[in-house]
């Protein structure tokens, strides 16, 4: 059995999106554009209300997923299809933009920790412009198991038999882990797939220490084992099968052509995106 090795590490730069809510962007920076099928990745965490009170007011999107892990706070989120729900702590929102939808994502609470990720996954191509979906996921829905030295949270795809509740429209796997200190972690993963591992919690070894804030990608081949020494560690593992089509960004719209784009554009301000 062959183990993957690290490629490259990144730390998040630090940014504000919305109205000023301050964040770490991830993927989908200067110094890492994408990495194909996702276009993005946002770490949010504050106990600072002014870092998230002003939140995620209307805004549309088009041609990808977003899937919103919240670790800890709660958030409001209400969309075009008259979508309206509560994200709390441990819960996933998985919204297919298709087409298109107009959301807002806005913090349920005026003070206290509020923290998780924001995932963009690609849809290929001859999904883009599918039906917008919106689906709220408990934490009660999320199998969580646990294994010798930690536990892990299977949002979607496998581990071991276990499924997780996400239904993407690409192949992929999202899953939360958590290590306790010198505890060992094997992960078979799918050859050719692209594969994250972001550390948000103290520090975990592979052939190098990748510790808190950092982003490992990891080559194409082989399986996942890491363990962890003196610290423990929490990470987000993402992996997907590369969608290798062309990626053209506008903003919140994400196509395959700038025609596509401008077609967003045009769509949004004719009020015709979504319909
Ligand atoms: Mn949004």
């Amino acid at each position: 059995m062959s183990v993957r090795k690290i490629k490259n590490t990144f730390q998040g730069i630090d940014t504000t999106d919305g109205a000023g809510v301050h964040l770490k962007r991830i993927i989908g920076s200067s110094q890492l554009d994408m990495l194909d099928p996702f276009l993005l990745l946002d770490e949010f965490g504050s106990d600072h209300p002014n870092d998230y009170i002003g939140g995620f007011p209307s805004h549309p999107h088009r041609g990808f997923e977003t899937i919103t892990y919240m670790l800890n706070g709660k958030f409001r989120h209400k969309d075009s299809n008259g979508n309206e729900g509560i994200l709390t702590e441990g819960s996933v929102q998985w919204m297919t933009a298709g087409r298109g939808v107009i959301h807002s994502e806005m913090p349920e609470q005026t003070e206290g920790l509020v923290r998780g990720f924001q995932l963009w996954l690609n849809l290929p191509k001859a999904l883009k412009m599918i039906q917008p979906t919106y689906r709220d996921i408990d934490h009660s829905k999320i199998p969580k198991e646990d294994f010798p030295g930690g536990t892990i949270k299977i949002i979607a795809g496998k581990y071991n038999d276990i499924e997780g509740p996400g239904r993407p429209h690409t192949m992929m796997l999202y899953h939360d882990v958590n290590l306790e200190k010198y505890a060992n972690f094997n992960l078979p993963l799918m050859d050719g797939w692209n594969v994250f591992i972001y550390v948000y919690e103290g520090n975990i070894v592979m052939e190098k220490n990748v510790s808190k804030n950092n982003l490992a990608i990891l080559d194409n081949f082989g399986d996942l084992e890491l363990t962890t020494e003196k610290d423990s560690a929490k990470f987000i593992i993402a992996g997907g099968k590369p969608l290798n089509e062309p990626v053209v960004r506008g903003g919140p719209f994400v196509m395959n052509t700038k025609t596509e784009v401008m077609q967003a554009f045009s769509d949004y301000q004719n009020g015709e995106l979504v319909k």
